[in-house]
């Protein structure tokens, strides 16, 4: 399925074509994540794509949110202390839109309320709030015209198994955004993201979606989906995945041979080599600049993404020194 072109129309031999940016939860590096002020600020900080995590309401509405819970980005325990499930958790899908407008987003917190990246937003006053899918897409469409950009979307369907059970296709639901948008299909500047493989078979036999696919690609551990992660890596999982999705979006701890870096050597992970022969995209997640790997600075990361990996692209919380990297690479910011 691949096409053979970036959604920005370059080649697809990476020496020649744009590293990709991705905004990795809108500039969730300085606002509390998927805000429609965080879209704001990443669109001010020129990626070539904002990303959004999709989940799905109980009045079957797409809201732009990273889990199927609430309490680690928002204050629903205050707001609504009775409405947990059994195990304690308090989940989108048992909310109204009406009703998830009454929280307030905050920067993401651990199990115990501690804030995750110390040094981000730390304010409680700006009153931060939930939007829907077709608010951020707006947002962007509308600011792509009036600054004449041209900004994509990378949206990622959130936990489809657990959305179909709940008798809800997710997929469907940002699918019909996307189109309605203009935002999809074939000649859309989008990427449609996944962490389900059996979901992204799906979108592309059942669902009959023609707009580019990125099959993300975790650890078995995680529990994101019922795929199994370690054979995706083999070189029959990538030909596998090829045949439905355009590109792969690997974790930042799969791209390096794990042998030669215990000898302190620098060499991409042979797995790759398979994602490479089957013409998949390359867009790794994430880079932070203040969670970097230990003992690596941004530019020497971004020059092992770019040019030992073969990456494409990369999902980031701060787009600004991914950008000021890429300029000085390219000299005039191509
Ligand atoms: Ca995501």
């Amino acid at each position: 399925m691949s096409t053979g072109v970036f959604a920005n129309g370059e080649a697809l031999d990476p020496a020649e074509a744009q590293f990709t940016i991705v905004a990795h939860r809108g500039a969730s590096g300085y606002l509390p994540e998927h805000s429609l002020e965080s879209t704001t600020l990443a669109f001010a900080q020129e990626p070539d794509f904002i990303e959004q995590d999709v989940v799905i309401t109980k009045d079957d509405i797409p809201v732009v949110l990273h889990d199927i819970h609430l309490e680690t980005v928002s204050n629903v325990e205050q707001v609504f202390p009775q409405r947990h499930r059994e195990d304690n958790r308090y989940y989108v899908r048992d909310f109204t839109l009406a009703e998830l407008r009454t929280l307030r987003l905050h920067e993401r917190a651990d199990g115990e309320g501690k804030q995750v990246f110390k040094k981000r937003y730390s304010g409680a006053k700006a009153n931060f709030t939930i939007a829907t899918l077709y608010e951020h897409f707006e947002l962007i469409s509308e600011l792509n015209r009036e600054f004449n950009k041209r900004v994509g979307v990378y949206p990622e369907v959130k936990s489809p198994a657990f959305h179909l059970n709940e008798g809800v296709d997710a997929s469907k639901i940002v699918i019909d955004a996307l189109m309605s948008y203009d935002f999809g299909g074939e000649n859309g500047n989008s990427f449609l993201q996944c962490f389900d493989f059996e979901e992204v078979k799906r979108i592309r036999e059942e669902l009959k979606y023609s707009g580019k696919v990125v099959m993300l690609i975790g650890e078995n551990s995680w529990a994101e989906s019922s795929t199994d992660y370690d054979w995706l890596r083999t070189k029959e999982g990538m030909e596998a995945v090829a045949q439905y999705a355009d590109g792969i979006g690997p974790w930042l701890g799969h791209l390096l041979d794990p042998a030669a870096l215990k000898k302190g050597e620098i060499k991409s992970a042979s797995w790759l080599d398979n994602a490479h022969a089957n013409q998949l995209a390359i867009h790794p997640y994430t880079y932070r600049q203040d969670a970097l790997p230990e003992g690596m600075t941004g530019p020497q990361l971004l020059q092992i993404l770019r040019d030992v990996i073969k990456a494409n692209g990369v999902f980031t919380d701060h787009v600004p020194p991914v950008h000021e990297w890429r300029h000085q690479r390219d000299g005039m910011g191509k």
